[in-house]
């Protein structure tokens, strides 16, 4: 708008003056009137030849001019159309909010390409790694041989408990199951010695457990 200034309706009527030919054919197909007795209407809308710097400039007057405040597709087409017309104006004027940086930057998704996150909340009466969710964090720097964690969070303790590492995205490395019991038992003797009085259970042992697993994969042993 502000390449042709407050003069967008004379340029819009001079461009009405070189296309006469035009406007009259058009006149019975889109029912275009000389309103004035002079210049091209659709009902009391100026027509707007097609130069796409009229164009635009009509729209941003109305959309993004400093008084427009970027208003949606329908309430800057509903302004136009007061005003001025040219056939397929509203998907010009679709076009070009879309296409609109500051509408872009500013207003709110509302088709967003990702569902919204919603938290994984196990039954009331879940056991310890009875529901639980799994995930791999790849492409690491390489440590020990190793580029990969697969991160498994019981989510009943709602904490990670267990992690292991995969080679190359191939071997899975985990603990021998025969040592899973062994450790389980160790930690169920350590509790029964402790001396605080705090009762740990075998559950509690099994969590341990893979407490200890975890920090011994995150040593390298
Ligand atoms: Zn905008």
């Amino acid at each position: 708008m502000d390449s042709i200034g407050n003069n967008l309706d004379s340029h819009i009527k001079l461009a009405q003056y070189k296309e006469q030919l035009l406007l009259k054919k058009w006149a019975p197909t889109y029912n275009l009137s000389l309103l004035d007795g002079t210049h091209w209407y659709h009902r009391t809308a100026l027509v707007v030849m097609a130069d796409n710097i009229l164009r635009r400039g009509v729209i941003s007057l109305f959309h993004d001019h400093v008084t427009a405040r970027h208003a949606g597709i329908t309430k800057t087409l509903q302004l136009i159309t007061l005003y001025y017309w040219w056939p397929n104006l509203k998907t010009f004027v679709t076009e070009y909010i879309k296409g609109c940086a500051t509408c872009q930057m500013t207003k709110v998704n509302t088709h967003p390409t990702h569902p919204p996150m919603f938290p994984i909340t196990p039954a009331d009466n879940t056991q310890p790694f009875e529901t639980i969710v799994m995930d791999f964090i790849t492409k690491l720097p390489q440590s020990g041989g190793f580029d990969t964690i697969l991160m498994i969070t019981d989510c009943r303790e709602l904490t990670t408990l267990w992690v292991a590492r995969l080679d190359d995205g191939t071997e899975l490395k985990v603990t021998d199951p025969k040592e899973q019991q062994r450790d389980v038992e160790e930690e169920e003797a350590e509790s029964e010695e402790r001396q605080d009085g705090v009762d740990c259970t075998r559950q509690q042992a099994g969590c341990c457990w893979r407490r200890r697993s975890f920090e011994r994969l995150q040593c390298g042993d």
